[in-house]
């Protein structure tokens, strides 16, 4: 693969000025990469719902102007001073894991996911939405040859986000995992749960995503505005976990009776509003609310490397990078079919 023999020059970004405002298309110089930091050339870069924070400063201390993105694709463009891990040329992605400092207790336990000053492409420093972007080497991932650039960055969120809970979360195969949600994140869980040998009973709304659920592996389709899911998930024995991740607290809490002995909600999507459950409903089977957050850039490779395998795929809309506004309005409407993907 060839290096991009463009090193100095400007470059086009899709940033947002302050909390709140639209999206402007800029002009920027191409950004040097400091000491242990890698430039990349951006092919392509997932549209996550998690912008949102970034677009409406949802999230405490951003600094405006910032550029959103965590699902990036690319090619390693330079590298920085310190930096002999990665080649120039070479396939990477970056995540919602965007660096870390190896020092605090949580990354000298090894538990990179929960270091103390996680740094978060798009949110700490500019993210994906732009042609060239600079990140620690310590986020990279390499990126397999099968997978093209627009099918491996929503894997780096989107993707692993399933994946790695659902791998950790205590179900063996042959156990009912219900899938609520059948989206951005829903359409990936249902493929890695059913590639993980459950049985896979997908939660949606509406009889027109039923048959779409099982061609992505579902073997059983319930439509919660035709039924009381909980009490079908009942009827099935009761899930083991339940994966919630359409962003409706509403929907989750009542899920819950829908879950089995030992049963756990495992809790991807993020809503603003509280999950209610009564203490009975958590103590009746010993059941568990738990919440995941993506994974390390180890578990990111992982993640690409069980897609390669496995043929498991996100489905995409791609838009070009000129068009981040529209692709953002068209991630937020929820009719996307299922991830908005910007292409540089
Ligand atoms: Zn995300
Ligand atoms: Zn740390």
């Amino acid at each position: 693969m060839a290096t991009s023999p463009v090193a100095i020059g400007t470059m086009q970004m899709a940033t947002i000025p302050k909390p709140g405002a639209d999206f402007q298309i800029v002009e920027r110089e191409i950004p040097k990469p400091g000491s242990r930091e890698v430039r990349i050339q951006v092919k392509a870069c997932g549209i996550c719902h998690s912008d949102v924070l970034t677009k409406d400063g949802a999230w405490p201390g951003i600094q405006y102007p910032r550029v959103p993105g965590h699902e990036v694709a690319g090619i390693v463009d330079e590298l920085g001073a310190g930096v002999s891990e990665w080649k120039p040329g070479q396939r990477v992605g970056v995540g919602w894991h965007g660096g870390h400092d190896g020092t605090c207790l949580s990354c000298r336990r090894g538990d990179f996911r929960n270091c103390e000053n996680l740094k978060i492409p798009g949110i700490s420093y500019d993210g994906g939405y732009q042609q060239y972007m600079v990140a620690p080497a310590e986020a990279l991932v390499a990126v397999p040859d099968t997978l093209s650039d627009v099918e491996a960055a929503p894997l780096l969120c989107a993707g692993i986000t399933t994946f790695n809970s659902l791998r950790h979360s205590g179900a063996l195969p042959g156990d009912l995992v219900a899938v609520q949600g059948i989206g951005g994140l829903g359409h990936l869980g249902i493929q890695f749960a059913s590639k993980f040998g459950y049985r896979v009973a997908a939660v949606g709304r509406g009889s027109e995503t039923g048959d779409l659920a099982k061609k992505l592996g579902a073997n059983i389709y319930i439509d919660s505005t035709a039924s009381n899911a909980a009490k079908a998930l009942q009827k099935l024995g009761g899930a083991r976990v339940i994966l919630a991740t359409a962003p409706s607290s509403k929907a989750m809490s009542e899920l819950i009776d829908g879950l089995g002995p030992n049963g756990k909600l495992l809790v991807v999507g993020a809503d603003f509003s509280p999950i209610e459950e009564t203490p009975l409903q958590l103590i009746t089977g010993s059941r568990t609310i738990q919440g995941w957050a993506t994974g390390s850039p180890a578990d990111e490779e992982d993640t690409l490397r069980f897609a390669e395998l496995s043929g498991v795929r996100p489905m995409i809309e791609t838009y070009p990078l000129e068009k981040a506004a529209e692709a953002y309005t068209r991630m937020l409407s929820g009719k996307a079919q299922f991830r908005v993907v910007l292409t540089m």
